[in-house]
């Protein structure tokens, strides 16, 4: 069984059983003789579905959107936002799909050659709860129309969401077993990704289950995508617009309650304007207002679960004991949801272990340094790559932003968001391979080369 738990009021959800062994064969039976017949689908047959898709996730966006709220707490508007970028996403794969999908000519040196686009079978994607639609939609969608199948392993307390979204895919007519929702845990995972009828992985989550999944698929020398943590620099130099900084600053640290791969986790401050940005800063953290995410004017739900936010807890505890000093925030609410108040933290020892961590949760680490290669270098000093934020009017810094820090993504005046046009993916243990865009779906796709007299 599934136990789940509002982490608004901590009242227990219904719980949902598990899938039994053979429960789990027959949708692998179903993935692969499904996969036979879409894997020659018209590309019109495939564009459609992804746009009747796009259309039911924007007329269901509240029904959808309440469902991730009490499973995992994120405000209500901030679930509807989500759900509407879905169909988004929907759209653009509808939209480009073919195009991504044209074969193209080589110049060789006898004769002609080309490049077809074709699809691989039946993938499975391990997903988080964080962005509990977008994450398994943005695989979904490009893997619709590169005419492979997916099945889906959720993580434990979104299997609403999961039910949710097989159950959008049937209702816009999808073939049975194109998309199928697996309600495993993930001890049972190993022997899906084992199964010889399933050619590839994708993982988005922690470190730990990145390279757990990484390892069976390679045992099996099966393709990975992975997108895991990250520790995000947010760098803000003197000729930054510094009250947008601030304030965007602020969204990209709390957004989602902090739980997101890429918010801005470490404020990075040149000096000159340090006191100026801390200011406006901590008045916007100090102003962020906890409280029910069903309420309109509630800025942060809780954190998903009580165990995330002791986790927060415990590597709050650790960054104190290394010296680090609490400003303010970071206080449980006098409620019994699992909230947690918007905090910084100022004097993190640099070479401290807890600085180097993820920290999923709404506490921001901010830095004074006193020129762009300590900028640079402070923000490469930690084990992930995934996005970054850098703040000047200078072309020249940003060049050197663009080009130094070691990131998947570099946002330029802007906090990072991801979008279904451009790639979206990370270097170190931020993992590798890419999402979105043409990019993401070619990853699970076989690019054959034709080579013709
Ligand atoms: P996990 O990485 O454990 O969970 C992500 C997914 O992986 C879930 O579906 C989970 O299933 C599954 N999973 C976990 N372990 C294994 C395994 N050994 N084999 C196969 N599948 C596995 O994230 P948590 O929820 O535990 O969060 C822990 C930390 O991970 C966070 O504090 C944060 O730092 C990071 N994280 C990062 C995310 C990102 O977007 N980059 C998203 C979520 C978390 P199940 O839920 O059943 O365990």
């Amino acid at each position: 069984m599934f136990e789940r738990t509002n982490p608004a009021s901590g009242e227990k959800l219904e719980p949902i059983p598990e899938m039994d062994d053979a429960a789990v064969e027959a949708a692998l039976a179903r993935a692969d003789a499904t996969f036979r017949q879409w894997r020659t689908s018209a590309l019109d047959e495939r564009t459609a579905l992804l746009a009747r898709l796009g259309d039911l996730f924007e007329a269901e966006k509240e029904r959808l959107a309440e469902i991730a709220t009490r499973e995992m707490g994120k405000t209500l508007k901030s679930s509807i936002a989500e759900v509407e970028k879905c169909a988004a996403a929907f759209r653009h794969y509808a939209k480009h799909g073919p195009e991504f999908l044209e074969q193209s000519d080589v110049v060789v040196s006898k004769g002609a050659a080309r490049i077809r686009w074709l699809p691989l079978g039946p993938v499975l994607a391990v997903m988080p709860w964080n962005f509990p639609y977008w994450q398994v939609v943005r695989f979904m969608a490009p893997a619709i129309m590169a005419g492979n199948v997916g099945l889906l392993k959720h993580a434990s307390i979104t299997q609403g969401v999961a039910a949710a979204l097989a159950e959008m895919v049937k209702k816009a007519g999808g073939p049975d077993g194109l998309f199928q929702n697996l309600a495993i845990k993930s001890g049972a995972v190993d022997k899906v990704i084992s199964d010889d009828r399933v050619v590839a992985v994708t993982l988005t989550g922690s470190e730990g289950a990145g390279s757990k999944v990484a390892e069976t698929a390679g045992r099996k020398l099966k393709k990975v995508v992975l997108e895991l943590g990250g520790s995000d620099p947010f760098i803000v130099m003197p000729s930054a617009d510094i009250d947008e900084a601030a304030k965007q600053a602020v969204t990209a640290r709390i957004q989602n309650t902090g739980q997101s791969c890429i918010c801005g986790k470490r404020m990075i401050v040149h000096s000159d304007v340090y006191d100026e940005f801390a200011a406006k800063f901590f008045d916007g953290m100090k102003a962020v207002k906890a409280g029910d995410p069903m309420d309109d004017g509630t800025d942060m739900g809780p954190l998903s679960s009580f165990e995330q936010r002791d986790t927060v807890l415990e590597q709050l505890d650790r960054m104190q004991k290394a010296g680090a000093t609490l400003e303010f925030g970071g206080e449980k609410l006098d409620s019994p949801g699992a909230y947690l108040t918007a905090g910084v933290l100022t004097g993190v020892p640099r070479d401290a272990d807890v600085a180097k961590e993820e920290v999923f949760g709404p506490i921001a680490m901010l830095f004074r340094v006193d020129d762009i290669d300590e900028a640079i270098t402070l923000a490469n000093d930690i084990p992930y790559g995934l996005g970054s934020s850098v703040w000047t009017s200078d072309a020249q810094e940003q060049e050197r932003f663009e080009r130094d820090i070691a990131a998947g993504m570099t946002a330029v005046n802007q906090m990072l968001s991801s979008t279904p046009e451009a790639p979206f993916g990370g270097v170190k243990l931020s993992g590798h391979g890419r999402e979105l865009g043409p990019w993401g779906m070619h990853e699970f796709m076989n690019m054959k080369t034709v080579l013709m007299p």
